[in-house]
């Protein structure tokens, strides 16, 4: 058995657990990331960066050199409701340094600000390390066992943040209870080939009992096809060939390209769930990022709240930890700040699932909505439902000088 001790373990090297161990050793704490997987280049989930994030980026200094990475903007959400089209969310007006929603495959932004850690002599990343238990003494955690190709491995650690994600072991383990808001929907995701002519932008499609989102990837349409909960295997049953038939009907540029999709392997099924947890944390444990809350994909805002929650636990951690004096009070702190806004986007996101798509994937025939007639009327609205989406509620901000000096 490997023994090492460190000031803070993360366990997951998604979103959240990256960008925590990123902010925390810039501060000049002593971080341990595990991941699981032996690199980020995994299956998609979710390629959405909005103006939140990038502006944090922006803070970090390294904003210019993450957007010389291959990605595309919207500077716009766009829907078609029945036969009425529109815009949702307007970002382009927004006085920030990148106004707009940038789609990069995730493994990118996970894979740049690892080695923006990688700067920092306090920044180390475990690849291939799979986390299997907490380790505890007297009620507390005091770090976490993992298996790692070099054997069994246990970390000792002032503080242990669980970002291991929406199915998080460590929050099962520390019999943390989940509080479950419901979702009516999955969502069905595959990518189709675009063509010179398609519609440029990125957009909503919502019909009697179908819903299509269409994310314009440049060479290729990321697809979101929503189905009711748990409808994959009727779905299945009726073939590939109606599947084809009901994306067409929504989106007729595609047709004769839904061909592309020829095997069901192609499809990944994402089970949607609204969940947060009564309690994020034990003494010497705190969850954050799925971890704490799975968010519906309704804005597609997971992302985003999973670096939010990362950058305010760094911000109010970071002097405890070096101090050597973390307290139950110090996660207390973090779990009030952060679970405002999950609340209200949760709220939001269960409001558009039960007025919305349930009725839609109900096969009910809609009237377009009030709150789509008004986005369509006012540009107001959709400056502010810009700012909802893409900065949220209660932005965070780095508020941590670096320890290290930042090279370039
Ligand atoms: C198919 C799909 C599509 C999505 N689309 C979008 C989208 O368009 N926009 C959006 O904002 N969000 C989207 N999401 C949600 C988004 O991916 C999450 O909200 C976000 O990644 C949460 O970040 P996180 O760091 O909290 O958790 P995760 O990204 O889940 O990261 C958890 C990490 O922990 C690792 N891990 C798990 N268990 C262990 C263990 N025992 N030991 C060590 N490591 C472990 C995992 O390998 C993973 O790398 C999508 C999700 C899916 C599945």
């Amino acid at each position: 058995m490997q023994r090492v001790s460190v000031r803070c373990c993360i366990a997951g090297g998604g979103p959240a657990g990256v960008m925590a161990g990123v902010l925390l050793a810039r501060a000049g704490v002593d971080v341990l990331v595990l991941e699981k997987h032996a690199d980020f280049f995994r299956d998609f989930r979710g390629d959405t960066i909005h103006p939140s994030t990038l502006e944090l980026t922006h803070e970090l200094g390294c904003l210019d050199d993450l957007l010389k990475l291959p990605h595309q903007k919207a500077r716009h959400l766009d829907f078609q409701f029945g036969a009425t089209t529109g815009t949702v969310a307007d970002f382009s007006g927004m006085k920030l340094h990148a106004p707009y929603i940038a789609f990069m495959p995730q493994w990118d932004l996970l894979d740049f600000l690892a080695r923006r850690g990688g700067r920092y002599p306090t920044f180390s990343l475990k690849m291939s390390a799979e986390v299997t238990d907490i380790v505890e003494e007297a009620g507390r955690i005091v770090g976490v066992t993992a298996t790692t190709p070099r054997g069994p491995l246990e970390v000792r650690a002032d503080l242990t943040i669980a970002a291991d994600g929406r199915h998080s072991l460590l929050r099962e383990k520390a019999g943390l209870a989940v509080e479950e808001r419901g979702a009516p929907m999955d969502v069905l995701w595959f990518s189709l080939p675009s063509k010179p002519g398609d519609p440029g932008e990125t957009m909503g499609r919502f019909d009697a009992g179908r819903v299509l989102i269409a994310i314009n990837r440049g060479d290729y349409w990321q697809m979101g096809y929503v189905i009711p909960k748990g409808g994959l295997d009727e779905l299945r049953r009726q073939g590939l060939a109606e599947f084809h038939a009901a994306i067409v009907r929504l989106a007729p540029y595609l047709v004769g390209r839904v061909d592309a999709l020829d095997d069901w392997e192609k499809v990944k099924l994402l089970t949607v769930q609204v969940n947060r947890l009564k309690c994020w944390y034990r003494p010497g444990l705190l969850c954050i990022g799925d971890a704490a809350h799975a968010m519906s994909p309704v804005g597609g805002v997971g992302i985003n709240l999973a670096v939010q929650d990362a950058v305010a636990t760094s911000n109010m951690l970071a002097a405890p930890l070096l101090a050597r004096q973390i307290s139950e009070a110090d996660l207390v702190r973090v779990q009030k700040r952060r679970e405002f806004p999950t609340r209200v986007t949760q709220g939001f996101q269960v409001l558009v699932q039960n007025r919305v798509l349930t009725p839609l994937l109900g096969g009910q025939q809609m009237a377009t909505p009030l709150a789509v007639k008004l986005l369509r009327r006012f540009p107001i609205l959709r400056r502010l439902a810009a700012r909802f989406l893409g900065i949220g509620v209660r932005p965070e901000h780095i508020r941590l000088a670096p320890r290290w000096p930042e090279k370039g």
